[in-house]
């Protein structure tokens, strides 16, 4: 995360931490009262966002931004009124991939009276974070996409070390209190980053992170990233070789260095195509609405003859109709 000690914990899950942060952002920043966001940020973070500026009275903003290159700095600087509390955006967008100027829109946003919150649940673990240099103010982030401690394993959050003692978090729990076991009358929490632990870690989720970082740490971020870009790179070759005449499109930027370490395309039948690739070709994306299908090659362990093999399933698969082959049938998971 290119952070310095005492700025990182890990706890509840990235929903949870978001609320957490960003309800202590907007204490610290009233009478500001409103949180800037871009319409393809992760529904969890639009939602929570939602709730919190709501509840300190004021509303959240959408910058407009182009849907498969994100939120440019231009864009978010155009949004940067007075009465802007907080902006809080994800470092790679959950959907196209695309790579936001974190240091840039951190520095406009300050230089506006703003503090920053950057979601790097997409980004921890296949792109480069430098959270110390790029001067964030907040991050959080989850351990079960590029960090692979599986789904359920907790989260963890970042507060600057300089911002740690102005800020309140508002689920004062018995983990961040100072003599945890003395069981006192009354909330007094340790002055570092320990104050924003609430409650019981689920302690098989924190051995599994564990565990898939000591992977992580002995492959390198930088060599997860140069194969990252390789693996996307060899699916956007293949998606414009064989999907495109398809009725494919990429949905993700075309520069590797612009995106993280997914790949999106678009299709018109995205979402029965996306079931019958998991059901008969034993290929698992994700689908997201509308129209998108989501690879996701985990540089710690997807090879490149998965890719190959992932697309070229596919291709078989949309030119034989298999997938209209499939009895229509609501999921709730996609
Ligand atoms: C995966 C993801 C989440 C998930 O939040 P949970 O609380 O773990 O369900 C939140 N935000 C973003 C940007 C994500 O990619």
């Amino acid at each position: 995360l290119g952070a310095a000690d005492e700025q990182v914990v890990m706890a509840d899950s990235t929903t949870v931490n978001l609320y957490k942060l960003a309800s202590a952002a907007m204490a610290r920043q009233a009478p500001r009262n409103v949180i800037v966001t871009d319409h393809s940020n992760f529904p969890t973070d639009r939602y929570v966002l939602e709730g919190v500026a709501a509840s300190f009275g004021g509303e959240l903003r959408f910058v407009d931004a182009d849907r498969t290159n994100g939120p440019a700095r231009s864009d978010v600087a155009a949004a940067l009124e007075p009465d802007v509390a907080l902006v809080a955006l994800s470092h790679v967008g959950y959907r196209s991939g695309a790579i936001a100027d974190v240091e840039g829109i951190t520095a406009d946003a300050h230089d506006a009276g703003a503090m920053v919150l950057w979601d790097v649940c997409h980004s921890a673990g296949a792109v480069p974070v430098e959270l110390d240099r790029w001067n964030v103010d907040l991050a959080a982030g989850c351990t079960y996409k590029y960090l692979n401690a599986g789904p359920g394993a907790p989260a963890f959050l970042y507060v600057r070390g300089g911002l740690q003692a102005e800020l309140r978090q508002p689920i004062w729990g018995w983990f961040g209190q100072q003599a945890q076991f003395e069981m006192g009358p009354s909330y007094d929490p340790v002055p570092g980053i320990g104050r924003w632990l609430s409650g019981t870690p689920g302690i098989l989720g924190l051995v599994a992170v564990d565990s898939a970082l000591d992977v992580l740490a002995e492959a390198g971020t930088q060599r997860l990233r140069a194969k990252g870009m390789e693996l996307t790179g060899l699916a956007a070759s293949l998606v414009d070789e064989w999907l495109a005449p398809l009725g494919f499109e990429l949905d993700s930027p075309r520069d590797a260095g612009a995106r993280g370490s997914h790949l999106s395309v678009r299709h018109p039948e995205a979402r029965t195509i996306s079931r019958a690739l998991r059901e008969r070709a034993r290929v698992v994306a994700d689908f997201r609405e509308p129209d998108v299908i989501r690879l996701g090659p985990a540089p710690a362990y997807t090879r490149f003859v998965d890719v190959w093999d992932a697309l070229s399933r596919l291709r078989e698969l949309v030119s034989s109709g298999g997938h209209r082959e499939l009895e229509a049938r609501d999921q709730r998971v996609t």
